[in-house]
């Protein structure tokens, strides 16, 4: 491990917290089908995790979009690829690894709601709070985290942390 690394959330907590999730959104579907979607590459562990903490079975598929170069947000949300199936008429559940700013969430949701899914929702693993209203774009979140970068458990800096286990950050 990097020294200077932080660990933020431990592998333990984050499989305790994606039991969590998984029961919930069990919960709240109970017998609807479901299609969950990951938004790649960041969401990629989370969602390996998320979809075998939810009992019921599950449709998976993944698109991806880019907005980060060199750890920056270069503020334009790129569909890099997009879903293979239609999901007209399906419940979607869109699996993210982290709100940042909002923009990928926002300009997927408005990409999605065009393929007419019968319901839309959001888990993301990690809202970060920046000051800024959109705790609301996502309907399930793991963990509130301060404004840090952070990697690990799927998120990357310049392509390096996805294969930690835990969650950790750089302190400045
Ligand atoms: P937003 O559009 O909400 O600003 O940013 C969303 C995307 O930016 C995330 O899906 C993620 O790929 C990247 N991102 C935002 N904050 C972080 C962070 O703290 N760490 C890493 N590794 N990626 C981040």
């Amino acid at each position: 491990m990097d020294s200077k690394l932080q660990v933020l959330y431990s592998a333990q907590q984050i499989e305790q917290r994606v039991t969590e999730l998984g029961k919930q959104i069990d919960a709240d579907y109970k017998d609807e089908p479901l299609v969950v979607v990951g938004v790649l590459k960041g969401s990629f562990l989370f969602m390996a995790d998320l979809v075998r903490a939810i009992k019921k079975d599950v449709r998976c598929d993944f698109l991806r979009v880019s907005s980060y170069e060199n750890d920056k947000s270069s503020g334009v949300v790129r569909m890099d690829f997009d879903l293979t199936q239609s999901i007209e008429g399906d419940n979607l559940l869109l699996i993210e690894d982290i709100v940042d700013t909002g923009r990928t969430l926002a300009f997927l949701k408005e990409h999605l709601h065009g393929k007419k899914p019968k319901s839309l929702k959001v888990c993301s693993l990690l809202y970060k709070d920046i000051g800024i209203d959109n705790r609301h774009l996502a309907d399930y979140v793991g963990f509130e985290i301060p404004n840090h970068f952070v990697v690990g458990y799927g998120l990357d800096s310049e392509g390096l942390y996805r294969s930690l286990p835990y969650i950790g950050y750089f302190p400045r």
